[in-house]
Protein backbone atom coordinates (compact mmCIF):
# COMPACT_ATOMS: atom_id res chain seq x y z
CA UNK A 1 0.00 0.00 0.00
CA UNK A 2 1.46 3.28 -1.03
CA UNK A 3 1.17 5.03 1.77
CA UNK A 4 1.83 2.48 4.42
CA UNK A 5 4.77 3.57 6.41
CA UNK A 6 5.63 -0.52 6.89
CA UNK A 7 5.18 -1.04 3.19
CA UNK A 8 7.69 1.55 2.28
CA UNK A 9 10.60 0.09 5.40
CA UNK A 10 9.62 -3.11 3.35
CA UNK A 11 10.21 -1.42 -0.06
CA UNK A 12 13.30 0.39 1.32
CA UNK A 13 11.70 3.62 0.62
CA UNK A 14 12.44 4.03 4.43
CA UNK A 15 15.49 3.02 6.37
CA UNK A 16 14.89 1.08 8.57
CA UNK A 17 17.78 -1.21 11.26
CA UNK A 18 16.45 -5.37 9.94
CA UNK A 19 17.34 -7.94 11.43
CA UNK A 20 15.95 -10.67 9.14
CA UNK A 21 14.07 -10.93 6.21
CA UNK A 22 12.64 -14.01 4.07
CA UNK A 23 9.95 -13.91 1.24
CA UNK A 24 7.27 -13.87 3.37
CA UNK A 25 8.23 -11.33 6.47
CA UNK A 26 10.16 -8.67 7.41
CA UNK A 27 11.20 -7.76 11.02
CA UNK A 28 13.02 -4.94 12.29
CA UNK A 29 13.92 -3.09 15.22
CA UNK A 30 11.45 -0.35 16.54
CA UNK A 31 12.52 2.92 16.64
CA UNK A 32 11.13 3.59 20.64
CA UNK A 33 12.38 0.83 21.92
CA UNK A 34 10.69 -0.35 25.30
CA UNK A 35 12.69 -2.57 26.25
CA UNK A 36 16.71 -3.82 25.34
CA UNK A 37 15.59 -5.46 22.58
CA UNK A 38 12.22 -4.41 20.78
CA UNK A 39 11.95 -5.29 17.15
CA UNK A 40 8.94 -5.61 14.81
CA UNK A 41 8.09 -8.66 12.95
CA UNK A 42 5.60 -7.72 9.84
CA UNK A 43 4.24 -9.72 7.29
CA UNK A 44 5.43 -8.28 3.18
CA UNK A 45 1.37 -8.65 2.53
CA UNK A 46 0.06 -5.78 3.56
CA UNK A 47 -2.37 -6.10 5.78
CA UNK A 48 -4.08 -3.48 8.64
CA UNK A 49 -5.00 -5.35 11.77
CA UNK A 50 -5.41 -8.29 13.25
CA UNK A 51 -9.31 -8.56 13.17
CA UNK A 52 -8.62 -7.92 9.67
CA UNK A 53 -7.18 -11.40 8.63
CA UNK A 54 -8.94 -14.23 8.22
CA UNK A 55 -6.34 -15.95 7.11
CA UNK A 56 -5.08 -18.94 9.50
CA UNK A 57 -2.05 -20.12 7.12
CA UNK A 58 -0.56 -16.24 7.29
CA UNK A 59 -1.35 -15.92 11.17
CA UNK A 60 0.52 -19.20 11.64
CA UNK A 61 3.31 -18.09 9.37
CA UNK A 62 3.80 -15.27 11.29
CA UNK A 63 3.71 -16.37 14.39
CA UNK A 64 6.48 -19.13 13.40
CA UNK A 65 8.73 -16.63 12.24
CA UNK A 66 8.45 -15.02 15.19
CA UNK A 67 9.82 -17.66 17.58
CA UNK A 68 12.51 -18.64 15.03
CA UNK A 69 13.40 -14.79 15.10
CA UNK A 70 13.37 -14.46 18.85
CA UNK A 71 15.37 -17.53 19.39
CA UNK A 72 17.47 -18.19 16.14
CA UNK A 73 18.24 -14.40 14.90
CA UNK A 74 17.60 -12.45 18.78
CA UNK A 75 18.71 -15.14 21.12
CA UNK A 76 16.25 -14.08 23.75
CA UNK A 77 16.87 -17.75 25.34
CA UNK A 78 16.20 -16.17 28.63
CA UNK A 79 12.21 -15.61 26.99
CA UNK A 80 10.31 -12.75 25.77
CA UNK A 81 7.19 -11.08 25.16
CA UNK A 82 5.27 -10.71 21.80
CA UNK A 83 2.01 -7.75 21.33
CA UNK A 84 -0.23 -7.25 18.72
CA UNK A 85 -1.96 -4.08 19.09
CA UNK A 86 -5.62 -4.25 17.33
CA UNK A 87 -6.65 -0.73 16.32
CA UNK A 88 -6.93 2.86 17.76
CA UNK A 89 -8.13 1.62 21.02
CA UNK A 90 -6.01 -1.52 21.78
CA UNK A 91 -3.17 1.48 21.13
CA UNK A 92 -2.27 0.42 17.18
CA UNK A 93 -0.99 3.16 15.73
CA UNK A 94 0.90 1.99 12.26
CA UNK A 95 -1.78 0.35 10.68
CA UNK A 96 0.08 -2.67 8.92
CA UNK A 97 -0.49 -6.19 11.48
CA UNK A 98 2.70 -6.06 13.41
CA UNK A 99 4.33 -8.38 16.06
CA UNK A 100 6.46 -6.41 19.07
CA UNK A 101 8.82 -8.67 20.40
CA UNK A 102 10.07 -7.29 23.52
CA UNK A 103 12.94 -8.81 25.30
CA UNK A 104 16.79 -8.63 26.72
CA UNK A 105 15.43 -7.61 30.85
CA UNK A 106 12.82 -9.16 33.19
CA UNK A 107 10.32 -7.65 31.87
CA UNK A 108 7.37 -6.58 34.80
CA UNK A 109 4.15 -8.60 34.79
P1 LIG B 1 1.78 0.10 17.42
O1 LIG B 1 1.48 1.11 18.49
O2 LIG B 1 1.52 -1.32 17.88
O3 LIG B 1 1.12 0.42 16.11
O4 LIG B 1 3.33 0.13 17.21
C1 LIG B 1 3.95 0.87 16.21
C2 LIG B 1 5.41 0.86 16.53
O5 LIG B 1 6.11 1.28 15.39
C3 LIG B 1 5.80 1.80 17.68
O6 LIG B 1 6.43 1.04 18.73
C4 LIG B 1 6.77 2.78 17.02
O7 LIG B 1 7.85 3.14 17.86
C5 LIG B 1 7.24 1.98 15.82
N1 LIG B 1 7.69 2.77 14.68
C6 LIG B 1 7.07 3.83 14.10
N2 LIG B 1 7.78 4.28 13.05
C7 LIG B 1 8.88 3.49 12.96
C8 LIG B 1 10.00 3.47 12.07
O8 LIG B 1 10.13 4.25 11.12
N3 LIG B 1 10.94 2.50 12.31
C9 LIG B 1 10.83 1.61 13.34
N4 LIG B 1 9.79 1.60 14.18
C10 LIG B 1 8.83 2.54 14.00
Amino acid sequence: MSDCLFCKIIAGDIPSDKVYEDDDVYAFRDIHPKAPTHVLVIPKQHVATLSDCDDPALLGLLMNRVRTIADDVLNLAAGYRIVINVRAGGGQEVFHLHVHILGGKKLPF
